[in-house]
This record gives C-alpha cells, structure tokens and sequence, in this order.
C-alpha cells in the first residue's frame, strides 16, 4: 500500500475534491472546542484539534435511530441509511474504541445497522498533534494505532505522511497529489509517534492495563464505590461522551391510529437511574454505588472477557472533563485501588 508525503497546500485542495464528490465528515472548531460535523469546506478542517466533544462512534451508533416502521397486518420496513461516506480526523484512541465495537457488534448477534454503516465508512484517521487536558491514551496504550482505519495522516510540520491501508484508501489516496514519502519523513512520523507514546498521559495508570481485571477481581467490595458515589449526580455524561460506551434502549412506538408504529433505539447509560428497570417494577442496581462500580468494572473486566482481554476504556479522557464533581477519572479510581490492593 501507498506511503505519501504530501503537502499541506495539496491536501487542502485534495479534501476539497473530496467535499464536491462523496459525502465528508470532518472535525471542526465549535467556540473553543472541537466536534465532528458535516464538512463543508477544506478550510473548515481541523487536524490539529485536541479531542472531539462526541466520539466519531456517533455515526455508527446514532443516539437514536428509527430501525424499522411496521403496520397491522403488513411487513416491516426496515429503515437503514445505506449512504457512502468519509470520516476525516479520527484520533488513534477512538480508532481503537471503533475497533472494539466493530468486534462487539458482530459478536453473537450480528447488528446489521452498525456494521451496514461501519462497511460504507471510510475512515482518515490521523495522530494527535495535540494532546488534551485529560487525555491519557498512553498509560493505556493507545497513543498510536496499527488497523481499523483506510488512510492514516500524521502532521510532519509542512506536509502530511499518508499512509493507505485498505483498497478502499489506496483509491482515495490516489486522488492526492504527492509523491512516495521518503525516508526522512517516515522518520519524522516514527518520532512523532514516539512521542506521543509517552506524552498522551496526563493521568498516569500505576500499572500496565493488562493488570486491571486482577485489581478488580479483589475490588468488588472496596468503599471507593460508596466514597464517590455519595456525590454523583446520576447524570450520564461519562456514559455519553465514552467512545466505547455501547449500551442502548429499544421500544416500539405505536402511532395514534394503533396500527402502525416505528422500532426506536436510542443511547443509554449504566449510570442513569432506570438504566436497569424490568418488568414488574424491578431495578437490579437501583443503589447508585453499585451502578458507579459498574462502569468501572464494565470497562477493565466485563467487555474484556468478551475481547480477548482488551480494556475497553482507551484514555480519551471525555469523561473527566464532562463530569461535574470531577469523580468520573478512571485512572484516579484504579490507581486508587493499586495502592490499595496491589495489583496481584
Ligand atoms: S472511560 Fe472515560 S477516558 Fe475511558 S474511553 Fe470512556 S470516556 Fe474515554
Ligand atoms: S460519574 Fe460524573 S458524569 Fe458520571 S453520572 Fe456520575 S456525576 Fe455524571
């Protein structure tokens, strides 16, 4: 596959190409922070951003989505969006979180939505070129990424190495001009993925995330749950803003005339009250400690035993900076429990 260097000036004008052919999601400015939006124009684009408000994960699993519409006595139609589209900017941690997802929704259950989307996605992923407040995708080894993407950009200073790993990309990137990129700019890429290695690390994890299934294994009864659970609001913004946060919610809407309806499915959070109401009235973890617990335990043991051992939180850091009483830190919480338990 195709390794090229090309120019900041010539991928300008190579994504503007892109937005007059193929449909462009891209990250941009909102204020002072960045989101991923429809990309209207090449110069709207912003590589050097530090993180999204939303994970990409937004395209592949919509907050809520009509799945189907049916009648009385008819068939169902299914209501799937099956348009192409680009993807421009993903950093590596989310990258990663794709990857798991894209393992999850085809295990057992094959999500024909998701992966419909997943398939007519191209993904332009590029490293970070600055690192946020929070992010700490280094302690859990996700600063740089090796699959899951068609293209991948990283910022050499006046030019970008772009590197094809899919056919998918190959064609893409062909539409660029630029030449092979040569050995002084692979070096720069080896040394800017080097640094970022190191440097994505605000919050540093006292032990390599492999341990953390261990930690918990001891944790279940720790008073840390009760500690932080004391001031959580319940609110679910570190469910939200979580790239490999999956959980969902379907029910059925009838319409007025009781014969026809749609098939709703929208996000939801382990930390919401009701997250685990069932009929007849029953909540399994109505205490808020055991649902806090939850999270934390979802992401280093339960999703793991489902991914050969991969923790499914990747230090994007989005959940320190969205909760208020700033108790939402997973590496504040593990670390706590290393000291406390050990990690053996
Ligand atoms: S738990 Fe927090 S830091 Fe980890 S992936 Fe989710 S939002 Fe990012
Ligand atoms: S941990 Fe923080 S963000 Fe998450 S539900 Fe509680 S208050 Fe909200």
């Amino acid at each position: 596959m195709s390794v090229k260097e090309i120019a900041k000036n010539d991928f300008t004008r190579f994504v503007g190409t892109l937005i007059r052919t193929e449909k462009v999601f891209g990250v941009q400015a909102k204020g002072d922070r960045f989101d991923f939006a429809p990309l209207e124009s090449a110069q709207d684009l912003r590589l050097d951003y530090d993180v999204t408000l939303q994970p990409p994960k937004k395209y592949f699993l919509p907050p809520a989505e009509v799945l189907l519409t049916y009648q009385v006595g008819g068939p169902y139609q299914s209501q799937l969006d099956g348009q192409e589209f680009i993807l421009l900017g993903v950093h590596p941690y989310d990258m990663v979180a794709i990857n798991q997802m894209d393992e999850l929704f085809q295990q057992d259950n094959y999500d024909t939505h998701y992966m419909t989307r997943r398939h007519n996605a191209t993904i332009i992923a590029c490293d970070v070129a600055k690192p946020s407040d929070h992010v700490f995708a280094s302690s859990m080894g996700t600063a740089v990424v090796k699959k899951g993407y068609d293209i991948l950009l990283t910022d050499i200073g006046d030019s970008f190495v772009a590197e094809a790993a899919t056919p998918k990309g190959e064609q893409l990137l062909a539409k660029a001009k630029g030449a092979a990129a040569d050995a002084q700019a692979l070096k720069k890429r080896e040394d800017i993925w080097a640094r970022n290695k190191k440097s994505l690390n605000k919050h540093e994890l006292k032990c390599d995330p492999a341990y953390l299934p261990k930690v918990l294994a001891k944790a279940y009864k720790h008073p840390v749950w009760e500690e932080k659970a004391k001031t959580c609001f319940s609110c679910g913004s570190c469910n939200q803003v979580c790239p490999t946060c999956y959980c969902f919610n379907v029910q059925d809407d009838v319409n007025w005339d009781l014969k026809t309806g749609q098939r709703l499915r929208e996000w939801d959070g382990c930390l919401l009250d009701g997250f685990t109401k069932v009929a007849p009235a029953h909540e399994f973890r109505k205490a808020r400690a055991d649902r806090f617990r939850h999270r934390l335990y979802r992401k280093a043991t339960y999703v793991p035993q489902k991914l050969g051992g991969q923790i499914a939180c990747v230090g994007c850091g989005r959940c320190v900076g969205a909760c208020l009483p700033d108790i939402a830190n997973p590496v504040n919480i593990y670390n706590r429990l290393i000291d406390d338990l050990g990690i053996g």
